[in-house]
């Protein structure tokens, strides 16, 4: 190549890095189905990761206890989810055979915290499945799990990848991530940059909550262990997963949780994050959070709102929004139905998502009083409203 054809060279490769895209590499192009109703379905709330008797490091924690509360607070739903290598995987024989793991109000799903060497997942279903061969193949190469997983048509999750045990199996193999673990809000740092990583990267992954609760009350003062004082600090639904179900079953509640109409809120009694956009400017919403579509090139009107009776009237709360993982916009909403609108216009062909934090005064939990002071001023995570993300990624 001649000096001068070199120069050139140069100049167009510099000239491609220049004008590529900051975010959303590719040009994705990608057909799109059409979001689904925004009307057609019920919020129900639960918890899908707590452990009871039958995982060894719990205490005072019989499964009728757990979801005895479960249904004091209204819960719709409830994983308990053991930890599998304390039975050898026979979590069938076990949690699931419990003669207590039944309930007339709460929809119980089945499934178990997947505990390997390689960190933890929550596997999980509307109905029993071979769970052993999860466990079996813990230590298998990824393909190889991912090919078991597909076989029992479960629904795997990261959990806490961002903390002590954390998942180091390829995020490829899970349809959502534990994006906030525990009554402790200030543990989650690492978690959520995970989860917004994923994000950037062009995965469709749902974040959702989970209390990784262990322990009950006391029923006697002689059963009191060094750990029980967390079960007013860490229990059932701290944090509450909200999922927008199609109906009031298992099945939809798991497929809710993998197509990301999903809100975190600190507790069951915590307003509900709603997160939604108005795509063609008729000024009426026609995406929610967990959507996909292509942008217009035109604004796009966002709302996020507070639902649920226990609203501060008096409370200012701050809401943040998160474009592409960085912060795009910090707002304040007040009100009997707090409410505020953005307006942004994601580009016609890049890759782009918004999700929202909200913070404002605790709402009381007077089940596990403690915990309030642990998620602090954290009130409620929406999931992210997607645009032209691949959905045959
Ligand atoms: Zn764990
Ligand atoms: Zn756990």
């Amino acid at each position: 190549m001649s000096l001068r054809a070199l120069a050139v060279a140069v100049v167009l490769v510099l000239a491609g890095l220049v004008g590529a895209p900051a975010f959303g590499r590719q040009d994705p192009d990608p057909k799109l189905p059409p979001v689904a109703s925004l009307t057609d379905g019920v919020w129900m709330k639960g918890d899908l990761h707590i452990h009871s008797r039958h995982s060894k490091d719990s205490s005072n924690n019989p499964v009728r206890k757990i979801i005895a509360l479960a249904e004091t607070v209204g819960m719709d739903y409830l994983l308990i989810s053991d930890h599998d290598n304390h039975v050898l995987g026979d979590v069938a024989h076990n949690t699931w055979a419990d003669p207590e793991y039944a309930s007339k109000s709460v929809i119980l799903l089945y499934g178990a915290e997947w505990t390997t060497h390689r960190g933890h997942g929550t596997a999980l279903a509307a109905r029993p499945y071979d769970h052993q061969r999860l466990y079996d193949v813990a230590d298998e190469r990824d393909v190889e799990i991912a090919r078991v997983k597909k076989a029992l048509g479960i629904h795997l999750s990261a959990n806490h990848p961002g903390t002590r045990d954390a998942f180091a199996f390829s995020f490829d193999l899970v349809d959502s991530v534990e994006a906030w673990q525990s009554a402790v809000w200030a543990n989650n740092v690492g978690n959520m940059h995970i989860w917004d990583d994923m994000l950037k990267s062009g995965r469709h992954m749902t974040g959702r909550g989970g209390s990784d609760s262990h322990h009950g009350y006391p029923d006697t003062p002689e059963q009191k262990t060094p750990l029980s004082y967390q079960a007013a600090e860490n229990n059932v639904g701290t944090p509450t997963t909200w999922v927008f179900a199609k109906a009031r079953t298992g099945q939809a509640v798991v497929d809710a949780l993998t197509n990301g109409r999903v809100a975190i809120s600190a507790n069951p009694f915590s307003p509900r994050v709603e997160f939604t956009a108005d795509l063609d400017g008729d000024g009426r919403a026609d995406m929610m959070q967990g959507d996909n579509a292509k942008p217009t090139g035109k604004p796009i009107g966002f709302r996020v709102q507070l639902a649920g009776k226990s609203v501060v009237t008096a409370a200012t709360y701050t809401v943040r929004v998160i474009k592409d993982g960085q912060p795009f916009a910090k707002l304040q909403m007040s009100g009997a139905t707090p409410s505020v609108d953005f307006t942004d216009t994601p580009a016609p062909r890049v890759r782009t998502y918004y999700r929202v934090e909200v913070e404002g005064p605790p709402t009381p939990y007077p089940q596990v009083p403690g915990s309030m002071a642990l998620s602090g001023n954290m009130l409620g995570l929406s999931n992210p409203i997607y645009f032209n993300f691949d959905p045959k990624f």
